[in-house]
């Protein structure tokens, strides 16, 4: 059986920065990732390389930034006065806050503080990186209907309702 829209996919992988090839994530040591292919619940990149392959094959694909996390969006680094953030205890780079915004919740990580202003990145924390995976595909089996409703997968590695 290969890789085809609604298809519910088991990966092995190992996900680097294709610059530093620094690993930022892996299921080596624990649980293969499930997923349904063809409903956007991997990134783009990814989902195509998989596209047409099977049980047993091993890849190593790279991916561009824009077809990962996005491109990296200076409109989305922005600074807040300090004030802002009186409430926490303390407040330093490298710490995740979220934001209440009309569009709901937003996570955001801190990239500096000076004495009057925080500046805080929207971004996805992999946005502009070239992301390596080195993928093994476990098992592919049908979807059940439902989980071509739901647009997910159900049962071990997936959404459990
Ligand atoms: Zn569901």
């Amino acid at each position: 059986m290969t890789i085809a829209q609604h298809k519910v996919v088991t990966i092995h992988y190992k996900v680097s920065d294709s610059d530093s090839d620094e690993v930022i994530d892996s299921s080596e040591n624990g649980e293969p990732m499930t997923y349904l292919h063809g409903a956007r619940n991997i990134i783009p990149g990814l989902e195509q390389a998989l596209e047409g392959k099977s049980i047993g094959d091993e890849l190593e694909v790279t991916v561009e930034p824009a077809d990962a996390y996005g491109e990296h969006s200076d409109d989305r680094v922005q600074q807040v006065p300090i004030e802002a953030f009186q409430e926490m205890e303390k407040i330093e780079p490298g710490m995740a806050v979220t934001a209440q915004t009309d569009q709901g919740q937003i996570n955001l990580v801190v990239t500096e503080v000076n004495e009057t202003t925080v500046t805080v990145d929207a971004n996805h924390p992999l946005a502009g990186k070239k992301l390596k995976f080195e993928v093994k595909i476990e098992a592919v089996r049908d979807a059940r209907e439902e989980e071509m409703a739901h647009g997910h997968v159900h049962g071990p590695g997936g959404h459990d309702h």
